[in-house]
C-alpha cells in the first residue's frame, strides 16, 4: 500500500500497533503529523574537529580520533561497569568513558579512527568525553536530528521511522501547493526538497533554506486563512451609526481622554458608520483607559438605538466592569446589566427579558451570555475582554446573536506587532500608547526570601500612612506547578499573616475558588478601605480598582510570566500615590534574573511583552493554545518577522487579486480550508 500523509501512523513499516502509542503521546498519528514533527536542533557531524578546538565550551562537538588503548573495563559496584579507553588527534589525548555498554566499548579497535559526539570537559589536565556516541568517519560525517520526544521514543526511533517513510514516498507529498512564480519570487525551495532537508540536512545552510520555505508556507496559509475571516467582515451590515455620542459621553465624564483615547474611539465609529462590521482590536497597556473608549463608542451605539453586549473571561471581571462602565453611564441614564452563572434568578430572568425587548442596552457577562437564553432584540456591538482567554469561534458565537454586528476586542497584555498580527490578524488595530496624565511609575524591587521582614515591615509603613496593599501568594504544589487557585495555600497563609505580623491589621483573603458573592464581598470591603491588606491569588490580576492601593508584593515571582507580572502590578499605581511592587524569589539562574531585571528596569508593557515572547516563546506566552489557531510547527514568532511580513503581503495581495480562487490553486485553497476546520462555528467557506 502506498502511503499517504492520511496513513495511520501504525502502518508505517517498523511501528504497528504498540509503538502507534508512543507516537500518539506526541500527537503523531499519520504520516503528515510524522513528517510535520521537525527536529529541535541537530548533532552536528559533519564538521569533526580536533581535541583542542573542541574544548571551547559547554557544547557537544564532534571530534575526530584514533583509539590508542583498548577499553578496559571498571567494575564500579554490581551493576555498574564503565569502560575507559585513551584516544589521541595526533596532538593530544583525550580519555573516553563509556557507561555500562560492553557492545559498544568491544566495538572499539586500536589503531582504527572514530567520530565521538559529545561534551569534552577538563579533568586535572585531562580532556574527558563521558558516553559519547561514537561512530566509523564514514557512518558518522552527516548532520543528524534530534527531536521532540516523550519517553519511550529515541531519537534514533524517530529518525529511522522518518527515513523509511521518506524512503518509501508519499504519494501526495511531491505536490507543491506554492506555485512556483511565488517560490521564485521568495526565494523558497521546492515543498518536497524542504521536507526531506529538514529532516535530514547536509548542512546549517540546508537546514535554514529548509526552514525558510515551511516557516514561509505556515505563516502565508494562516494569514491566507486569516484574510479570509476578515474578509467576511467585510459584508454589509445594517447597523450603521448615524449619530455620534461622544459630546454627550465627555460631558458627563470626570475626567479628560487622553489623545490616544479619543483617536481610538474615532477609529471605531467611523468603521460603524461604514455600512461594514467593524472589526478592532483595541490594544493598551495595564491602566491606559480601555474601559473608558469602550463606555464611549458603546454610549454612541445604543443612542442610536442598538445594543451592547459585552463579554468578560471571568466572574469577577464581568462584575467590575458592569460596575465600572455602569458608574460611567449612568448619569447618562444608560443602564448596565450584569449576566454571569451564578447571578439571582430573578435578576436573569429580568435581564434576559430586557436583552429579548431591548428595554436594556447594555449587558456585561460571561460566556453565560452564549447560552441559548440569550436573546437580543437588536444587537449592534459585541466587546470582548480578552486577556487571550477567547478563541475565534467564541466571539464568533457572540456575534451570531445579531446580524454582523460591529466586534471591538480589548486586549489587556499588549502583545508585540508580530504577534497581533498572528492572532488577531483579522482585526484593524488601535493603539492606547498614552496613559492618563499623573501617573507615577511603579517602583519595582526583587528580593529574596529572606528579606520578608523588611518587606513585611515595608508594607506596614504604608498601612500605617493609610494606603492598602495586596499580597499575592505562592502557589507551588508539592511537585513544584504552579495553582491557580489551590485553595490550603492560599488560607494558610493569609492565616500566618492575620495571626502573625499583621494580626493588628485588618486581612482579608481572595481566591478563586470562593462563591462569587462571597468574593463581592470582600472586593466591596477592600475598595471601601475596611480590609487593609488583601491577600489574593492571580484572581486580582483581573481588574481590580482601588487607588488608594500603593503596594503590590509577588511571593513566587519567577513563577509568574512577565505578562502576568505586569498585569498584576498593574493593580496599584491607579491613584496619586507613588506606588511600589515587590518581587519575591528565591530563584535563581540566569533567566529568573534577566525576566526579574526586565520588570525593575521598565514599566511599558509592550517592552514587557516582548521580551516575554523572547525568552519564553509564543506557546508559554499564551498557554495551550488559547489562541485557538492552528499551531506553527516551523515558523517562529520571534525569529521570523520578516519572512511574516511578506507572507503577510503576498497573502494580501493574492486575496485583493483574486488569485487564491484560481482553479489552479486549489490544492492551496484546501490546505488553508484543512487549516482551518477547526477555527470559526463553520471555518471558512
Ligand atoms: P485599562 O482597562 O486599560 O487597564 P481602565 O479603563 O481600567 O484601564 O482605567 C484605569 C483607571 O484610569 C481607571 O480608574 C479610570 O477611571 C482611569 N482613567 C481612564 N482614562 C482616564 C483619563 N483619560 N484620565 C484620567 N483617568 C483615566
Ligand atoms: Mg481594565
Amino acid at each position: 500500500m502506498a502511503l499517504t500523509r492520511d496513513t495511520s501512523i501504525r502502518y508505517v513499516k517498523g511501528v504497528g500497533e504498540k509503538r502507534a502509542a508512543l507516537f500518539a503521546r506526541l500527537n503523531i498519528f499519520t504520516v503528515d503529523d510524522l513528517l510535520r514533527h521537525y527536529p529541535r536542533d541537530y548533532e552536528d557531524w559533519s564538521q569533526s574537529m580536533s581535541i583542542a578546538q573542541g574544548m571551547t565550551g559547554d557544547v557537544d562537538v564532534c571530534v575526530r580520533a584514533t583509539a590508542i588503548t583498548a577499553p578496559r573495563e571498571h567494575r564500579v559496584r554490581t551493576g555498574l561497569s564503565l569502560y575507559k579507553f585513551k584516544v589521541s588527534d595526533g596532538w593530544q589525548e583525550m580519555e573516553i568513558t563509556i557507561f555500562n555498554n560492553k557492545y559498544a566499548a568491544a566495538k572499539v579497535k586500536v589503531g582504527q579512527e572514530y567520530l565521538f559526539f559529545g561534551k569534552i570537559t577538563w579533568d586535572f589536565h585531562r580532556a574527558c568525553m563521558s558516553s559519547p556516541q561514537i561512530e566509523t568517519p564514514e557512518a558518522g560525517r552527516r548532520m543528524r536530528p534530534i527531536y521532540p520526544l516523550t519517553g519511550g521514543l529515541t531519537s534514533r526511533a524517530l529518525e529511522k521511522v522518518v527515513a523509511t517513510v521518506l524512503d518509501e514516498g508519499v504519494e501526495d507529498l511531491a505536490a507543491d501547493w506554492l506555485p512556483e512564480s511565488l517560490r521564485r519570487q521568495h526565494d523558497l525551495c521546492d515543498r518536497d526538497w524542504a521536507i526531506r532537508h529538514l529532516h535530514f540536512p547536509d548542512s546549517w545552510d540546508e537546514v535554514k533554506r529548509a526552514r525558510r520555505r515551511l516557516s514561509f508556507e505556515e505563516l502565508f496559509l494562516l494569514q491566507l486563512g486569516l484574510l479570509q475571516l476578515k474578509g467576511r467582515s467585510r459584508r454589509p451590515t445594517g447597523t450603521v451609526l448615524r449619530q455620534d455620542a461622544t459630546d454627550e459621553f465627555t460631558g458627563v465624564l470626570p475626567f479628560t481622554l487622553t489623545g490616544a483615547q479619543t483617536r481610538a474611539i474615532e477609529e471605531c465609529l467611523s468603521d460603524m458608520r461604514s455600512g461594514h462590521p467593524m472589526s478592532r482590536l483595541l490594544q493598551g497597556d495595564v491602566g491606559s483607559g480601555k474601559t473608558a473608549v469602550a463606555a464611549a463608542v458603546a454610549t454612541s451605539v445604543i443612542r442610536n438605538g442598538w445594543q451592547v453586549a459585552m463579554m468578560a473571561p471571568t466572574e469577577i471581571l464581568a462584575q467590575q466592569h458592569a460596575q465600572s462602565i455602569g458608574a460611567l453611564l449612568s448619569p447618562l441614564g444608560i443602564e448596565v446589566g450584569l449576566l454571569t452563572s451564578s447571578c439571582p434568578a430573578e435578576q436573569k430572568r429580568r435581564t434576559l427579558g430586557g436583552l429579548a425587548d431591548s428595554s436594556l442596552g447594555f449587558v456585561v457577562g460571561t460566556q453565560a451570555l452564549l447560552s441559548e437564553q440569550t436573546t437580543f432584540a437588536r444587537l449592534g456591538l459585541v466587546i470582548t475582554d480578552e486577556q487571550h482567554r477567547f478563541g475565534v469561534s467564541q466571539r464568533a458565537k457572540l456575534a451570531a446573536k445579531g446580524e454582523n454586528p460591529h466586534m471591538l476586542v480589548m486586549s489587556a497584555t499588549p502583545i508585540p506587532r508580530t504577534l497581533a498580527l498572528m492572532i488577531y490578524g483579522d482585526l484593524d488595530v488601535s493603539v492606547l500608547d498614552e496613559l492618563p496624565p499623573g501617573r507615577q511609575p511603579i517602583a519595582t524591587y526583587c528580593v529574596g526570601s529572606d528579606k520578608r521582614e523588611r518587606v513585611y515591615n515595608f508594607i506596614k509603613k504604608h498601612l500605617d500612612e493609610g494606603r492598602q496593599a495586596y499580597v499575592v501568594c505562592p502557589l507551588v504544589g508539592e511537585d513544584g506547578e504552579l495553582r491557580e487557585d489551590d485553595l490550603s495555600a492560599a488560607t494558610a497563609y493569609e492565616k500566618s499573616l492575620a495571626e502573625g505580623a499583621f494580626r493588628d491589621y485588618s486581612v482579608g483573603l481572595l481566591h478563586g475558588r470562593m462563591k462569587a458573592a462571597d468574593k463581592q464581598r470582600v472586593m466591596e470591603a477592600f475598595a471601601a478601605g475596611e480590609i487593609k491588606l488583601l491577600v489574593a491569588t492571580t484572581v486580582v490580576e483581573v481588574g481590580v480598582d482601588v487607588p488608594n492601593a500603593v503596594l503590590m508584593v509577588i511571593e513566587n515571582a519567577d513563577r509568574f510570566g512577565l505578562a502576568q507580572l505586569h498585569q498584576l502590578r498593574g493593580r496599584v499605581g491607579r491613584g496619586k500615590f507613588a506606588s511600589a511592587c515587590v518581587l519575591i524569589t528565591d530563584a535563581h539562574g540566569d533567566e529568573v534574573r534577566r525576566r526579574m531585571n526586565v520588570m525593575c528596569r521598565t514599566n511599558n508593557g509592550f517592552e514587557i511583552a516582548d521580551e516575554d515572547l523572547r525568552l519564553r516563546g509564543p506557546g508559554d506566552f499564551f498557554g495551550n493554545r488559547q489562541h485557538g489557531l492552528p499551531s506553527l510547527h516551523v515558523a517562529s514568532l520571534t525569529g521570523d518577522a520578516v519572512t511574516l511580513e511578506q507572507a503577510r503581503a503576498a497573502a494580501d495581495e493574492w486575496l485583493t487579486s483574486g488569485r487564491l480562487s484560481d482553479p489552479a490553486n486549489r490544492p492551496l485553497q484546501d490546505e488553508v480550508r484543512r487549516l482551518f476546520a477547526t477555527v470559526g462555528e463553520n471555518g471558512l467557506n
